[in-house]
């Protein structure tokens, strides 16, 4: 056997076996720098808003997990609860939900970091403007916040949060146009980035996408009522009808007299985030068509065919594996068996930052099925790897089940970079991929063989020929460094910002 195809004796312990001094066991929970993952709904036209508003972001839970909030207007005046936590736990009393008054509302829930996980930041935002009120929702990420931010402070504007998003009331306020949506424009004219965003004022409903489309926003209707929001199992739910996207660069304006299309913004090619069918979006949501479960087994037929292996079974590393795994296993004839079995009530917040309970972290949510994989050949399936400590925590619990081979196929290219606009991803320096040759990661994380979907592979499993290099059809950009949108903070040297001199205990 050559040197290099040597297994890794992983059974007395990785650190010990494999010496990779500049590659620490990272914390899949740290983080450092200033951005979040977001889902959005409002609802616009109905008895129990915040209700419905509720069970909506409870549907989009999986898109932000460490506080929830919303806004609702009864007529007369805005009413709000946000809080940090799951949509379950911070709208589960009656006296909350009562005081949620209106027949129109607005929600949001997001993951940040811990550091930033102030109540203060908790969307949706509110303002009180010389129009009235303003509450608004955002999932993205905008790239030249702190520059604008900078220059909104030196003309006078006081910031209460450290969210990109609060630029966007203040650039509303401070916008001399006459009616609300120009204002809102004429805002967004000012900034870059990623955004799907709902606002809410006395008078209407706003939902807006950028330019490019990067993050999904949609029009719903249940009973005459309007809804917007980031995917379908959001209107599932509440057994709300999809009507349509709203398009990249479009403005839709919801109120008693319907919804208004305006299209304020240059046209471009659409550049809508691959990562929402690689890993993002419910695999129950249809996306831009496409139903993301179909999208994520076509993503596994096609690395079946790239990437084939000789192998008893194929195991998804679940949940995010399924789909892929499954349509590996379809495509390649190789029995599919649920070889890794999921603990689902693991909440993040049980994790501590600490060396030990960091190594426990995998341990605690997986475990191996060994009836089924002690004696076998396995083809493990993911959806991606970000810093590789699921992936080696993963393949050693295999080996030590009793897996003879252990075969790693990932359902998308290489993460080499970072998304900078509205998907929570590792500094570049931490995202092992960029680190580390597809032999030495093989190697690091221990498995007989590794292979990633190729770029052209995912695009066809996309529906496309392939990646149009001129124009390619999709943000790619965690997989191919080809960011879209400008990211002015970052080439300035602005990621992480302290932008805060208060502290907050929650
Ligand atoms: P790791 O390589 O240990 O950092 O984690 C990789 C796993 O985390 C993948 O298999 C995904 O299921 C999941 N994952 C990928 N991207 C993200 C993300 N942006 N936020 C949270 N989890 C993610």
């Amino acid at each position: 056997m050559p040197e290099s195809d040597k297994k890794p004796d992983v059974s007395a312990g990785r650190s010990s076996d494999l010496r990779f001094p500049d590659l620490p066991y990272s914390n899949p929970f740290d983080d450092d720098k200033l951005h979040e993952e977001c889902g959005v709904f409002g609802i616009y036209g109905t008895d129990d808003a915040a209700a419905h508003t509720a069970l909506g972001l409870h549907a989009l839970q999986h898109r932000g997990q460490e506080s929830a909030g919303i806004v609702s207007y009864d007529g007369n005046r805005f009413n709000t609860h946000r809080n940090l936590g799951l949509v379950g736990d911070i709208f589960s009393s009656q006296a909350v939900m009562d005081s949620l008054e209106g027949d129109r509302a607005i929600g949001h829930n997001r993951y940040s970091t811990s550091g930033e996980t102030l109540l203060r930041n908790v969307q949706p935002l509110f303002a009180e403007f010389a129009f009235g009120g303003l509450a608004i929702a955002h999932n993205g990420n905008l790239t030249n916040a702190i520059a604008v931010r900078r220059e909104l402070v030196n003309r006078g504007s006081i910031f209460h949060t450290t969210s990109d998003s609060e630029v966007l009331i203040h650039l509303i306020s401070t916008s001399t146009r006459n009616t609300v949506s120009d204002r809102i424009v004429d805002a967004l004219q000012g900034v870059e980035g990623a955004y799907s965003l709902i606002a809410m004022t006395n008078d209407a409903m706003y939902g807006v996408r950028d330019p490019l489309g990067v993050r999904p926003l949609i029009i719903g209707s249940i009973d005459g009522a309007t809804i917007l929001t980031s995917e379908t199992c959001a209107l599932d739910i509440i057994g709300a009808e999809y009507v349509r996207d709203v398009e990249p660069g479009e403005m839709v304006i919801v109120d008693s007299s319907g919804v208004l299309s305006l299209k304020p913004f240059a046209v471009s090619p659409p550049r809508f985030c691959i990562f929402e069918y690689v890993y993002f979006a419910r695999p129950d949501s249809v996306v831009g068509d496409t139903s993301v479960y179909e999208a994520r087994k076509r993503i596994g037929a096609e690395l079946a065919r790239e990437a084939a292996v000789d192998a008893d079974i194929v195991v998804p590393v679940p949940d995010s594996g399924n789909p892929a795994a499954m349509g590996y296993a379809v495509e390649s004839g190789i029995p599919f068996e649920l070889g890794i079995i999921r603990n689902h009530y693991v909440g993040r917040t049980f994790i501590e930052p600490s060396d030990s309970i960091r190594h426990l972290g995998v341990k605690l949510k997986h475990n191996a099925n060994r009836a089924y994989i002690e004696g076998k050949r396995v083809i493990l399936v993911d959806d991606s790897i970000v810093r590789g400590t699921t992936s080696t925590k993963i393949v050693e619990m295999v080996r030590a089940a009793g897996a003879t081979e252990v075969h790693m196929r990932i359902a998308s290219p290489p993460t080499t970079h970072s998304c900078y606009y509205g998907v929570d991803t590792p500094e570049r320096d931490k995202l092992i991929a960029a680190r580390l040759d597809l032999e030495t990661l093989r190697a690091y994380v221990g498995v007989d063989s590794l292979a990633y979907i190729s770029m052209d592979g995912l695009y066809r499993a996309m529906g496309q020929e392939n990646r149009n290099a001129e124009v390619p059809q999709f943000c790619d950009a965690c997989f191919s460094g080809e960011y879209p949108v400008a990211l002015s903070d970052h080439e300035q040297g602005d990621d992480g910002a302290q932008l805060s001199l208060l502290s907050e205990r929650v």
